[in-house]
C-alpha cells in the first residue's frame, strides 16, 4: 500500500493525530473541507470529497509535511 495514496471523489479525508504537527497547510489548500482548531490542528468536515475538489485534496495530501493527511474509501465508523 502506498504511504500517501491519491484521493478520489467519494473518499474521506483522515488525519493521523500522532503525526500531524499542526502547520495548517491542509486548511490553506482545502478550506472547503478543513478548518483549524485554536491550536492549529485540522478539523475535517467529514463529507466525502466532491469531484470538483479532488485536485485540491490531492495537493493537500501531497503537501502535508508529515504525511498525516490521507484519503480513505470508508466513512469513519
Ligand atoms: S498539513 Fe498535515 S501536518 Fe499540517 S495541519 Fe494538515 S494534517 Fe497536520
Amino acid at each position: 500500500m502506498a504511504k500517501n495514496p491519491q484521493a478520489e471523489a467519494g473518499q474521506y479525508l483522515r488525519v493521523n493525530p500522532i503525526t500531524c504537527v499542526a502547520r495548517g497547510m491542509c486548511a490553506e489548500l482545502l478550506p472547503e473541507q478543513v478548518k483549524l482548531d485554536e491550536w492549529g490542528y485540522p478539523i475535517l468536515k467529514g463529507d466525502p470529497i466532491p469531484p470538483q475538489l479532488v485536485t485540491h485534496a490531492r495537493r493537500a495530501i501531497a503537501e502535508c509535511p508529515t504525511l498525516a493527511l490521507r484519503a480513505d474509501p470508508t466513512p469513519r465508523g
